[in-house]
């Protein structure tokens, strides 16, 4: 097995004295994304459409990415720290070099588990008895502890201490013992949590959901070949069409007549995540039968239903607030305009190696247009509220170019709750909400009055019962046992607190 590990060495863990997200107000105001995940068969050269797919997913994950490809007798392997533009540089050709075969998975990576270097990178490559054996993996098992002591008390060595690797062990240990469809069916009955997966063996490509669908998975067609992804954006980016979405629970295999369902473990229950629909995926893309856009702007619609203000212009916080604030313009009737410029070619400040270049470069970040904004009643759309310290910045700086009053709407629920399925959110205490009241909320950022979307409302967006969501940051319960926290199927959706 060839494996070239590349690092650029930048984006591994922070050094001593790196920026912190309270030293830096652009650092974790969202969660990080999670991951992305990539799989084509065809018969062509699979490496060029895998990168153009990880360009296309490149926003669910930027601190790593990876490549592997099986040529008929062996896997090739090149992962690096960093955007995929820096793992395969245009300098160098971009051209497959090793990394020949006409199938093959991708990754870009932000860690929600396991520590941020090179060898927790995806994809990961083993070989056993049947051949080799490669993943890439979004989501986080949640019983990817007890797994691997069990594991390893079965002789599993482990390098790194990623859940992904566990559950390839876990993969490989089934498959060898039991083949393909029995091992893959006997895994699922063991893992816990959320992953949407793409797994090479030898020549043959699958793609793997959880059984409440958590992470959003997808197949289509690309000329003669399949794609597997984590969203439909990459079948545009590569000019072919969508399939369609991937069960929950549900296995399927790439072969040269299609795509063929192998399995589906369900029962009936799903807890798709909101956060994608507010957040986390690209605009364009489809997720369960939903396009994130047309969620987005009803979302708007609804907030500016719920939340009226007598104003004079919507403006969104760039770029994640757009379409709500779209939304929110055409229900109000104030009228919508940019109010703030992003930079789009400032760099990512939390590289920078000084206090005052950093805060040099926040400001170049994010721009106001003093016109829209100067002697005007603001309603500022965002789509979401973490920490609070962007929002706040932003109200600051809208105040001081002389916005008359400024209203925040926020396009979902506080959140108040951590994560366990793959985003970067696992701490109560980092969230400005927990333990506040709205009111609280909006002297702390600032504003004259907030507004936030309720859950019904955003059920209602998506377009699915809140019981066929995971709501688990919102409400505090959640879809899989979790250790220490209320477990359930968001039964009841309204009089949750905030705490
Ligand atoms: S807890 Fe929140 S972010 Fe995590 S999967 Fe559930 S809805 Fe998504």
């Amino acid at each position: 097995m060839e494996n070239t590990l590349t690092t650029s060495g930048k984006r591994g863990a922070l050094p001593v004295g790196s920026p912190t997200p309270e030293s830096d107000p652009t650092i974790g105001q969202k969660p990080d994304e999670h991951c992305a995940v990539v799989g084509i068969y065809g018969k062509e050269q699979a490496f060029y459409d895998l990168l153009v797919s990880l360009k296309a997913l490149q926003h669910r994950g930027q601190e790593s990415a990876g490549i592997a490809t099986f040529d008929g007798s062996v896997v090739h392997l090149k992962k690096g720290m960093g955007l995929v533009s820096e793992v395969f540089p245009e300098r160098e050709g971009v051209t497959y070099g090793s990394l020949s075969g006409n199938v093959g998975i991708g990754h870009t990576r932000y860690s929600t588990q396991g520590t941020k270097t090179i060898e927790n990178a995806g994809p990961f490559v083993i070989s056993n008895s049947i051949g080799y054996m490669a993943i890439s993996h979004n989501g986080e098992i949640t019983n990817a502890e007890p797994l691997k002591e069990e594991l390893k008390k079965k002789g599993s060595a482990f390098l790194t201490s990623s859940d992904t690797e566990v559950m390839l062990m876990e993969l490989s240990r089934e498959i060898v013992e039991k083949g393909v469809k029995n091992g893959f069916r006997a895994a699922v009955s063991k893992l816990k949590g959320a992953y949407a997966v793409t797994v090479l063996i030898n020549d043959r490509l699958f793609g793997l959901r959880d059984p409440l669908g958590i992470r959003p998975l997808v197949v289509g067609k690309v000329r003669d070949n399949y794609v597997i992804a984590s969203e439909s954006c990459v079948f545009e980016s590569l000019d072919g069409e969508m399939i369609r979405d991937i069960k929950p629970g549900e296995l399927v295999e790439i072969t040269n007549d299609g795509v063929e369902s192998i399995f589906t473990v369900n029962n009936g229950k799903t807890a798709h995540c909101m956060f994608e629909y507010v957040y986390f995926a690209r605009p364009d893309s489809i997720i369960d039968d939903m396009e994130v856009f047309t969620v987005r702007t009803e979302i708007g619609r609804l907030l500016a239903k719920e939340h009226p203000v007598d104003a004079d212009v919507v403006i969104p916080v760039p770029d994640s607030g757009r379409a709500q604030a779209l939304g929110f313009s055409n229900e109000s009737g104030i009228p919508y305009s940019e109010g703030l410029i992003k930079n789009r070619y400032s760099g990512r400040t939390f590289i920078m190696p000084t206090q005052k270049s950093r805060s040099a470069a926040v400001k170049l970040k994010l721009n106001p247009i003093k016109s829209v904004i100067s002697g005007k009643k603001v309603v500022l759309v965002d789509d979401s509220i973490i920490r609070g310290n962007t929002i706040r910045h932003i109200v600051a700086m809208l105040r001081r170019n002389g916005a008359a009053e400024i209203h925040v709407r926020v396009g979902s629920p506080p959140i108040a709750h951590a994560c366990y399925f793959g985003v970067d959110m696992k701490t109560k205490d980092q969230f400005v909400a927990t333990g506040k009241t709205v009111d609280q909320i909006r002297e702390e950022i600032g504003a004259d009055s907030l507004g936030y979307l309720s859950i019904h409302n955003l059920t209602k967006a998506i377009g699915k019962p809140g019981k066929a969501l995971c709501l688990g940051c919102l409400t505090g319960e959640y879809p899989v046992n979790i250790a220490g926290e209320k477990y359930s199927y968001q039964a009841e959706l309204e009089g949750y607190q905030v705490s």
